[in-house]
């Protein structure tokens, strides 16, 4: 792709849970455009076969085993990601972990632990190197977070992952005010229904995914590859004066 707005040649672009979903969508998409990218994910074996997957489209893309609830995992991970692609320009923070389904007042603390370590300190542990990269860079640069529409809505059984969510869409908004100064942008997307890896069980009932269907005025659930046009604006410089915004991509559930 050349001479177009939406032409990503020269960025590099990191992926957390760039192996699967959402994240696969977004990094499929942005390497399309023309951006060498990294993702982090844990599985080895998904890893190596999304990047097999995304090298077709003959930019560098790279992967790493990483967990991002560690924090030294990922500040290590964080360096190599600089030294395999040379810069990141735009951080998607997108790993996330869903629930168990169990009734709120029966709730384990360390099953909110297990939500908050990965959906929320682990946003902080891969912004915190990806803030100070790009400041030290002093070329601006592009932070997304994958929230959810439970940051909205009532999400039964799910009240640790909808807190985590909501609570992404905050921090990139004090993250848009507090980075402005260094055009660094920062946004969130909110998805709805989609099918992924870890919607897998929902979608496979028929009796949840009907109950769903009626409500999205679009009548699908979203696929992964709906998330790739964001991902390219997001990435790319015509989103330079967009910061602070959660984008919804629901098929319309949301105004239903
Ligand atoms: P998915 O296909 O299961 O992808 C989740 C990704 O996160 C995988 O690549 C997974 O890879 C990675 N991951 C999970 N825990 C991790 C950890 N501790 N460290 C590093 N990577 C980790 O599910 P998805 O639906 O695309 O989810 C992507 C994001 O979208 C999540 O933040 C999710 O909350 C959000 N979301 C999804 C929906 C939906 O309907 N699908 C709706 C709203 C929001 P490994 O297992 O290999 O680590």
């Amino acid at each position: 792709m050349t001479n177009s707005t939406f032409d990503l040649t020269g960025k590099s672009v990191l992926v957390t849970g760039g192996n699967s979903g959402i994240g696969l969508g977004m990094a499929e998409a942005v390497t399309k455009a023309g951006a060498d990218v990294c993702i982090w994910s844990r599985n080895e074996k998904r890893n190596k076969a999304a990047v097999e997957k995304l090298k077709l489209h003959g930019q560098k893309v790279f992967s790493l085993e990483c967990d991002v609830s560690n924090q030294g995992q990922v500040e290590e991970c964080f360096l190599q990601t600089v030294s395999l692609l040379g810069k990141v320009d735009a951080c998607f923070a997108n790993a996330g972990t869903s629930w168990l389904g169990t009734p709120f007042h029966k709730m384990t603390l360390e099953e909110w632990h297990a939500i908050f370590g990965v959906n929320i300190d682990g946003v902080l542990f891969t912004l915190k190197p990806a803030l100070a990269h790009m400041v030290e860079q002093g070329k601006g640069g592009s932070i997304v977070i994958t929230s959810s529409l439970s940051a909205k809505f009532g999400m039964p059984t799910g009240e640790h992952y909808a807190a985590t969510k909501a609570g992404v869409t905050a921090i990139v908004r004090s993250i848009a005010v507090e980075y402005a100064r260094y055009n660094i942008r920062a946004n969130a997307i909110l998805p709805g229904w989609i099918e992924t890896n870890m919607t897998a069980p929902l979608f496979d009932n028929d009796k949840f995914r009907e109950k769903t269907m009626k409500r999205i005025p679009q009548r699908r659930w979203g696929v992964p590859k709906d998330f790739g046009p964001i991902a390219i604006y997001f990435t790319s410089d015509a989103s330079s004066y967009h910061t602070g915004d959660s984008v919804v991509i629901d098929g319309g559930f949301s105004c239903f």
